[in-house]
């Protein structure tokens, strides 16, 4: 079952709509991935890519420039690594519905995440930002056209007409979209192969597939990021196998186990892998071809959501994830060469929750630091609930007993000297990761990961201390004693 994914593509996911790396950090990676057993790049720019103009308003902030996407794509030759770039063309379309202009195009108007399908300026606006990226890749095989998770899809009047006049479903409705578009990528550019995420298929039934035409039109990816229990249905490959001659395929390495997730867990990403040479070896052999897996690294959710685990988190778990893909088993070997390799001094903790753990030491990949550093911040906000759900504040410090002035400063101490540590270590912290995260980030990553995870805990800690200081001033001497009789007072007030 090895053979399968050995001859085939491992594509490296970099998912870019949100803390997007410096093209210094790409250079520090590329070598690595490819070393490791990665043959290829999936670039999710998002709003990362430089659209011109009537464009230009998608890009973000930092938004590469052309120079940097063709240094990208040279860095990627450098490193034997292929090139597949991805855009959106139906849903998760949230980077370009978010703008006003555009907000006529919504599948449902209060919901910026889906593209109406059969609104007149849908397909001039996307073949036109197709057309941009396409243009910046002279030299691509592939790209990439999403579609996956079309929510409120066929929702809107104008589509509920459509549907009823065919008359035809929803699904119908994506295999026209994606048919247009397909054709129309093919004609222009015909030395171009079109994948898909294969969700919005899963249980569309085989006629339906093998009328709409789309198995000459693309080829799909079956993304799937659950350990062991593949949330597939029954005799899907086979029903692909009819339609489809080539099979692709994608698991993950970060950003799938939850939004606000900020260490990969591991044991759970490793196991993806090897569900997925399972499958592998039952299914693939009914295609003509399989063409590869994907290793996808999501950076957030939807474009709207907190970043979860950071980049450089993701190196261990990707190295970790093309070692078990490339060996077809994972064992204690590859455990230690993985760690070795990235600089471990003892192999990779594959279980890092709960917090707090020991810290990790000797990495040496690039963006250790940050690694380091956000298993530090786990740490200290462990501490933090530890404290702040501890006997002491719970039973001596509630909001009741301070509300009344009524407090004992031996206990308060015991919630006031722990906080106050983690609070100093917070902020030294802070310091820290402005500079580790300044290596491999933009500006706007920096304020916006220290913005989510950093401030408001210190502002929490910092509120809690204050009120620490006023009770410990107070020294136990309440206007009332006791409680009851506090409360009769207050009514008299
Ligand atoms: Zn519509």
């Amino acid at each position: 079952m090895v053979d399968f994914v050995n001859r085939s593509e491992r594509l490296f996911h970099l998912d870019l709509k949100g803390a997007a790396p410096r093209i210094e950090y790409y250079k520090k990676i590329f070598p690595l991935v490819a070393s490791l057993g990665a043959t290829g790049l999936l670039v999710e720019y998002e709003d990362m890519f430089p659209y011109s103009e009537p464009y230009t308003h998608l890009q973000a902030p930092y938004a590469y420039t052309p120079g940097q996407i063709a240094e990208l794509q040279n860095l990627a030759k450098q490193n034997n690594l292929s090139f597949i770039p991805l855009i959106q063309t139906l849903g998760h379309f949230e980077f370009v519905l978010k703008h006003d202009r555009h907000r006529s195009l919504r599948e449902l108007d209060p919901y910026p995440n889906s593209l109406c399908p059969t609104h007149p300026e849908a397909f001039p606006l996307v073949s036109g930002l197709i057309h941009q990226m396409v243009q910046m890749h002279p030299t691509i095989k592939h790209l990439h056209i999403g579609a996956d998770e079309v929510w409120h899809l066929g929702k809107c009047p104008r589509c509920q007409d459509e549907m009823m006049s065919k008359p035809i479903n929803a699904v119908q409705l994506w295999l026209a979209w994606i048919g247009t578009l397909a054709r129309w990528i093919k004609e222009n550019y015909p030395n171009i192969t079109i994948i898909i995420w294969d969700d919005m298929i899963r249980t569309a039934s085989l006629d339906l597939l093998k009328e709409s035409g789309i198995g000459k039109l693309v080829e799909p990816m079956v993304w799937q990021y659950y350990a062991r229990n593949f949330n597939l249905p029954e005799g899907m490959f086979d029903k692909f196998a009819e339609v489809f001659d080539t099979l692709w395929v994608a698991s993950a390495f970060k950003g799938a186990t939850g939004s606000t997730q900020f260490m990969p867990p591991l044991e759970q990403h490793i196991s993806n892998q090897l569900t997925w040479l399972a499958v592998i070896a039952l299914h693939a052999h009914k295609f003509k071809r399989f063409a590869g897996i994907a290793l996808t690294g999501w950076q957030r959710y939807d474009h709207y959501a907190v970043l979860c685990e950071l980049l450089p988190m993701g190196i261990p778990s990707l190295a970790l994830c093309l070692r078990a893909l490339t060996r077809g088993s994972f064992n204690v070997v590859d455990h230690e060469a993985v760690s070795q390799a990235l600089g471990f001094q003892q192999k990779i903790n594959i279980t890092p929750f709960p917090r707090p753990q020991i810290l990790e030491q000797g990495m040496t990949f690039p963006g250790h630091k940050i690694y380091l550093g956000v298993q530090m911040w786990s740490n200290f906000i462990a501490q933090y609930k530890a404290i702040t759900s501890s006997e002491g504040m719970v039973g001596w410090f509630s909001t009741y007993l301070r509300s009344r002035n009524f407090t004992n400063p031996v206990q308060v101490e015991t919630i006031m000297n722990p906080l106050s540590e983690v609070h100093q270590n917070l902020h030294e912290l802070r310091d820290h990761m402005s500079v580790w995260m300044a290596e491999v980030f933009y500006q706007d990553t920096i304020e916006e990961w220290i913005g989510c995870f950093i401030d408001p805990i210190l502002g929490k800690i910092e509120n809690l201390l204050e009120e620490c200081k006023k009770h410990i001033l107070l020294g136990g001497r309440v206007r009332y004693y006791p409680i009851r009789n506090c409360v009769q007072a207050q009514g008299h007030e």
